[in-house]
């Protein structure tokens, strides 16, 4: 008797756990709200195809995450722009165009494959729309190719197309047009001459006739010779050209410092080490940052050279970073292989010059431009679960996880209160505390980490790359603080959105928290992956999702946590 009794409470127990609207193990949808399952298991939230799209468009799909692969997320994001496109295509327009003139994405790729979406499926106005943007987002030839690899697959090769594909060569200035050309002669199999094939485009200026003319034939077009000292805006072309046909090293020298001739003007075989010193003035921002091993092991930044110093006072010119849309993922991107000592395919290696990997560091913060501190209490708390080490971003050679610890010190560098925590769930997790308040969730789910912005980023992430990893459980910082008493205004919480393993919902554990503290904390949801999940609640405020490595985030962020929206 007593034990049909006791079988028939439990019963009662899981059934009125399942109706509990305050507590719910994150296995199972919250009764009332509507969620969805994310790839783990893990009831979450969804979020808006528009949130959707702009997390697409600003970390891309490349490489797939833990759980899904490549071709899949791209499938799914790109079913969603589609979506977005059919109901309102010009809005699709605007975000790509700001995404890409901001600089906001570590790649250009995923805009410019929206924006050939747009100029093919969208309606007449959309497509039209779509086409008068093409020289805002394919700023230098290799976007323009993409873009023409791209589009092709979404429509035919109509008068439209062709009429901004022409427009994109006849409405820059010569001397520019020629510097394109010159720079970015191919890619994917497409060249100049294809594209001026397609388009055909009607040119009046004689210069600017001879340019194309020249992308089109070749030297053979191109019976030139310059008037001296005059300024010509073929210049680039006929230097290019003399290059080409000259073997004597000094000549090159001058050539390449006269004209202003960059790396890709120049024959790989005849880039000696005095050549490449020559044309280190001639490199743009992006260009410098990613020869800094090249130039290492030519033996021209060296520890005391005049390049070094040069290269130093570019990568903390703030204002160049930002004309020159540096995003902190090459800076970072740089730094680690730069401070390797050798290149990704280990045949040349360098000395490491510590000044250049201090700048890099300096560098990376700056790309974000100026943060205003908030002056609150910040929880920082990392994802350092498996799935974090194996989703990557940008399709560059850096984990979620290590890249979310370097996304976590922008925040960290401007604040005074904040703690930063690592975070796995508590099931079958590896995860040794190193955390000095013990006697708390077994001492193996949430350790404080070792890192602030006064260690290099380099040493961070790969400290972060060492911790252990176990299950995934993102109520975890919150009821960290709740247990142990810790008063925070805000918890900024790096993750895929793969939670799965906790007795309770993220947003539920934050409004014990509120709760129990009497503190409106806020929390920020950092998502390093381009899924359409969420652990915020769309209907709660003071819970919001940002996009990892968006360079506007820790602006958002600091706003959001003043309580300015
Ligand atoms: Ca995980």
């Amino acid at each position: 008797m007593a034990k049909t009794y006791k079988t028939a409470s439990r019963a009662y127990k899981t059934v009125a756990r399942s109706m509990n609207t305050r507590v719910t193990p994150q296995s199972q949808k919250v009764p009332g709200k509507d969620q969805v399952m994310n790839n783990a298991g893990g009831a979450v939230f969804q979020i808006s195809k528009w949130d959707y799209l702009m997390r697409f468009l600003i970390l891309g799909s490349e490489g797939g995450t833990y759980y899904v692969g490549e071709q899949k997320l791209t499938r799914e994001n790109a079913k969603n722009a589609e979506s977005c496109i059919r109901e309102d295509g010009k809005k699709v327009v605007d975000m790509v165009v700001e995404v890409s003139d901001a600089g906001r994405a570590p790649k250009n790729d995923p805009a410019i494959f929206v924006l050939a979406m747009a100029a093919g499926l969208g309606n007449e106005e959309v497509r039209k729309y779509a086409l008068d943007n093409l020289h805002k987002v394919c700023r230098i030839g290799t976007h323009l190719f993409h873009f023409a690899d791209y589009v092709q697959e979404f429509r035919g090769w109509g008068h439209g197309l062709r009429r901004a594909i022409g427009r994109w060569y006849t409405e820059r200035p010569t001397d520019k047009l020629a510097m394109q050309l010159v720079k970015y002669q191919g890619r994917d199999g497409w060249t100049h001459r294809d594209l001026l094939r397609l388009a055909h485009p009607h040119v009046t200026d004689e210069k600017k006739n001879f340019a194309l003319r020249w992308a089109v034939k070749g030297s053979e077009g191109f019976p030139y010779s310059l008037a001296p000292d005059v300024i010509d805006p073929l210049a680039t072309i006929w230097a290019f050209e003399q290059v080409k046909k000259e073997t004597d090293e000094k000549t090159i020298v001058n050539l390449v410092t006269k004209y202003g001739l960059p790396l890709e003007a120049i024959p790989t075989e005849k880039q000696t080490k005095s050549v490449l010193a020559a044309a280190i003035e001639n490199l743009g921002i992006t260009a410098l940052i990613r020869n800094l091993g090249r130039y290492s092991k030519e033996g021209i930044l060296t520890a005391s050279s005049d390049e070094t110093r040069f290269v130093v006072s570019k990568l903390l010119d703030s204002d160049l970073l930002k004309r020159g849309r540096v995003h902190p993922i090459s800076v970072l991107t740089a730094l680690m292989t730069y401070k390797s000592g050798h290149g990704m395919r280990g045949s040349s290696t360098w000395d490491v010059v510590s000044k250049l990997v201090d700048a890099l560091d300096e560098a990376f913060y700056l790309s974000f431009g100026v943060v205003e501190p908030t002056g609150k209490r910040i929880l920082l708390g990392l994802d350092v679960s498996g799935s974090m080490t194996s989703s990557f971003i940008g399709n560059l050679n850096m984990s979620a996880r290590a890249a979310s610890s370097a996304m976590a010190m922008v925040t960290a560098r401007v604040e005074k209160n904040y703690d930063i925590i690592g975070f796995t769930g508590q099931g079958r997790g590896t995860f040794h505390s190193t955390s000095t308040r013990t006697g708390w969730g077994g001492g193996n789910a949430v350790s404080q980490l070792d890192i602030s912005p006064r260690r290099r980023l380099d040493d961070i992430m790969e400290y972060t790359e060492g911790l252990p990893f176990g299950s995934t459980d993102c109520a975890l910082p919150m009821l960290y603080a709740s247990a142990n008493g810790l008063k925070f205004d805000a918890f900024i919480i790096y993750t895929d959105y793969e939670t799965w393993c906790g007795d309770i919902h993220p947003f539920q554990a934050l409004k014990q928290y509120r709760d129990k503290t009497g503190i409106n904390a806020r929390l920020i949801v950092v998502g390093m992956t381009a899924t359409e999940f969420s652990i915020a609640d769309p209907s709660d405020k003071g819970m919001m999702d940002v996009v990892g490595f968006d360079t506007a985030a820790p602006n958002v962020i600091s706003s959001f946590i003043r309580g300015e929206f």
